[in-house]
């Protein structure tokens, strides 16, 4: 702000401080108000409209005639203040009957003022009114003026807030602006309806001062927010998880030159030389920049647009010590959460029954925040653009993730007709459900396998929720994700055998430890790790496991104990080589050679097996083969692996296909080895759940499927309309020649035989 613009703004400021202190009441307050803003920018008119039932009402003006207050009122969009209030913009013209928005009011007596400048007076986001200034001059008002009426606007809210004068549904409900029903496009990443209420996982936060009492203080603690927050950034791009939650290297650039980016600090300052508090000062720079960038019309330039809103966010919740997320502060109703991107710990975080569904700016089909969300039956939509700046803390949301749109503020027809599709969908629901104890027969009676993926105690009454054959995959991770420190042994030991318990003799095959890739523990890091390029591909599951091999005999351990007197089912993830396997299989022998001597009672039995999850083991199947009891293939990290695309990368989110001849061949060449030897073989990853995916497996040969629980029903349903014999004869037609587009084929295929997919 230039030096003049802060003198002024800061001696309006300076008296209206002492209006704000005096007792009058409210409407005496206004009054003075309009006459030192007048005067402290000289100008002949000062009015001061607040949103009342909807409507924009003169409340205070010096220079219109006296009569119009209480008696002109506009609607939001009518005239020049209506659009100020509507678009939350400035306008400044010098002759403002020439605006196309333009409306005369003739009770104000404002024929004989030429000019026109006016700004809204913000509210958590929304206008609650507009500051408005009138001068017969035909002039438009400069930079400096607009500035101090900028700041004085922000000032003014408080007061406004304080004296109760805009009634809580015009400041935050659906009579202000970004009010109209708008529809938001995105791809779905867990299926799914939902309605809820919008709650930021980084809540915005909550001015409560505006004026300063103390510049110098004000100033000083700036001072050390931008500290404290150029060290988070410093750290973050040290940080090996960063990157992996899908804030990427052009994100943390861009951070990084913003953070230090001196004219924002200065800008800020400025601010508070002003008269403003340090969040006041942070929040009207951010208003200032907001204004600038909505006259540019650059996508490139909004996206940066949001990288400032994101640390300007930051900065403000380091000033004003409100760092919590959403989570930590509960959540009151039924909420979508609205996120950039999550971490699969944080989603954990989230009251289960109040969480309906997630919409995110990022994420992909795989990574692990949407494998977490779909295990606790949450729909998301991800890659939502200009999602932060729709959408507004509290707004209504349907989300449909079967369309991949969310409806924000939705229209009461749609509710509506969502509420018929709800019911539609309870409807399929309770089929699947119907089928809870129907087993999976295909049309010519050949029995496939369908079990279910779980992690976490909750899941446990999937199981028989769902019919489900076993758990074919127990992401032992989980319980160590949402712990804020190492589980202990004993604590290992009761969810295992809880776990077990509910399956009674259905069979639970628990994978060791999956750390590190996108699932960070914060108290397990290892010296080196910090800063790796590529941590899907770095120190993680296995790698970290026999390295750290504390961790690996503490869950063996448990496992062997929680066994005790029945069957251990245990697998080992990322296994690249059979080597590996020798090692922590190594880890369990010794582990129960201890028991042994202890005299403990021992597993019954305990089968060994692998993920194969890296192609190099594919090379060595036939080695290890011998020495396994069973193979599941996580076909998350196989394909990530095999196409060299990051499973979390939202650009790469949509680029290959689970049905490229490539995955299939692949498979097929697997089953084949395998084929030659008694071990049981079953798919894990995300794929099985899908029903056209699940043809294609089924028609490349396996029998076993261990999907989400909410795959179970439609994945029954396909199975009973399938014949074996038919899907396997075209699979090796499409495998020998592949088609160009194989989901298209199989698509045809289905259709033919009247196989419909939800
Ligand atoms: C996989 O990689 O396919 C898998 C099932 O494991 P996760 O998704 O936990 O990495
Ligand atoms: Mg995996």
């Amino acid at each position: 702000m230039p030096t003049t613009a802060v003198a002024s703004a800061r001696k309006i400021l300076t008296s209206l401080h002492d209006v704000m202190a005096s007792r009058s009441n409210a409407q005496a307050k206004l009054n003075t108000v309009v006459e030192v803003i007048g005067e402290g920018l000289d100008s002949e008119v000062c009015s001061i409209y607040l949103l009342r039932e909807g409507m924009l009402e003169l409340f205070a003006t010096r220079g219109l005639d006296q009569d119009a207050v209480h008696v002109t009122r506009m609607a939001l969009g009518e005239g020049l203040v209506g659009t100020i209030a509507e678009n939350v913009e400035t306008l400044n013209l010098a002759e403002a009957a020439t605006h196309p928005d333009f409306s005369y009011r003739p009770e104000t007596g404002e024929d004989k003022f030429h000019s026109f400048a006016g700004v809204p007076i913000v509210r958590r986001e929304r206008a609650v009114g507009v500051l408005s200034v009138q001068h017969v001059d035909p002039r438009r008002y400069d930079d400096v003026e607009i500035e101090a009426l900028q700041t004085v606007a922000m000032v003014l809210s408080e007061l406004i807030d304080n004296a109760g004068l805009v009634d809580e549904e015009d400041a935050f409900g659906l009579s202000s602006s970004l009010t109209g029903p708008e529809q938001l496009r995105g791809l779905t990443l867990v299926k799914g309806l939902a309605s809820g209420n919008a709650v930021f996982h980084q809540p915005r936060i909550n001015i409560e001062h505006v004026m300063a009492e103390d510049t110098e203080a004000e100033r000083q603690r700036v001072y050390l927010a931008f500290d404290r927050m150029r060290e988070q950034i410093d750290r973050m791009a040290s940080q090996a998880e960063f990157g992996v939650g899908g804030e990427h290297e052009e994100v943390l650039q861009t951070y990084k030159m913003f953070a230090y980016d001196e004219g924002w600090g200065r800008r800020i300052n400025e601010a508070i030389d002003s008269g403003l508090t340090a969040e006041a000062a942070i929040e009207r720079v951010q208003q200032r920049t907001r204004m600038r960038m909505r006259e540019i019309d650059d996508p490139l330039l909004a996206d940066r647009m949001h990288d400032l809103e994101d640390l300007s966010n930051r900065l403000l919740r380091i000033v004003s010590g409100q760092l919590g997320t959403a989570a930590s502060m509960g959540l009151r109703n039924d909420a979508i959460l609205i996120a950039r991107n999550l971490g699969p710990a944080e989603l954990l975080e989230y009251d289960r029954r109040r969480l309906k569904g997630v919409i995110l700016e990022e994420g992909s089909l795989t990574s692990h925040v949407v494998i977490v969300a779909r295990a606790m039956g949450v729909p998301v939509l991800g890659r939502v653009r200009g999602l932060r700046t729709m959408i507004r803390e509290g707004d209504h949301l349907l989300l449909d993730c079967e369309q991949g749109v969310a409806m924000v503020r939705p229209a009461q027809g749609m509710v509506e007709a969502y509420e018929t599709r709800f019911a539609k969908s309870r409807e399929r629901q309770a089929a699947y459900a119907a089928l809870r104890d129907v087993e999976p027969f295909t049309r010519d009676g050949t029995r496939i396998t369908v079990m279910i993926n779980a992690g976490l105690r909750d899941d446990i009454p999937n199981l028989s929720l769902t019919g489900a054959d076993g758990i074919g995959l127990f992401r032992t991770e989980f319980q160590f994700l949402v712990a804020a420190t190492l589980p202990a042994r004993e604590r290992q030991t009761r969810l295992y055998r809880d776990v077990l318990d509910a399956a009674g003799d259905k069979p639970v095959v628990f994978r060791t430890v999956d750390i590190g890739g996108d699932k960070v523990l914060p108290y397990l890091r290892h010296d080196d790790s910090d800063g790796e390029d590529n941590p899907a591909m770095g120190w993680r599951a296995l790698r970290l496991a026999l390295e750290r091999d504390g961790l690996l005999k503490v869950q063996a351990r448990a496992l062997l104990e929680a066994s005790a007197g029945r069957t251990l089912n245990v697998m080992f993830p990322m296994v690249s080589e059979p080597w590996e396997f020798d090692a922590a299989k190594e880890v369990f022998d010794s582990q129960l050679a201890f028991l042994k001597k202890q005299k403990k009672l021992l597993p019954e039995a305990i089968r060994y097996g692998v993920m194969l999850e890296v192609p190099s083991l594919a090379e060595q199947l036939d080695v290890l083969a011998p020495r396994l009891s069973f193979l599941s293939i996580g076909t998350n990290d196989l394909t990530q692996f095999l196409f060299a695309a990051d499973r979390s990368n939202p650009k790469l989110a949509e680029r290959y296909d689970w049905l490229s001849p490539s995955i299939m061949r692949f498979l097929k060449r697997v089953l084949d080895t395998i084929a030659n030897y008694d071990i049981d073989v079953t798919v894990c990853g995300e794929m099985g759940g899908r029903q056209l995916e699940a043809l294609a497996l089924i028609g490349l040969g396996l029998r076993r499927l261990s999907i989400t629980p909410a795959s179970v029903g439609p994945i029954k349903e396909l199975v009973r309309r399938v014949d074996v014999n038919e899907i396997e004869q075209a699979m090796s037609g499409w495998l020998a020649s592949p088609p160009p587009n194989l989901r298209k084929a199989l698509l045809e295929w289905a259709s033919e035989r009247e196989i419909t997919f939800e």
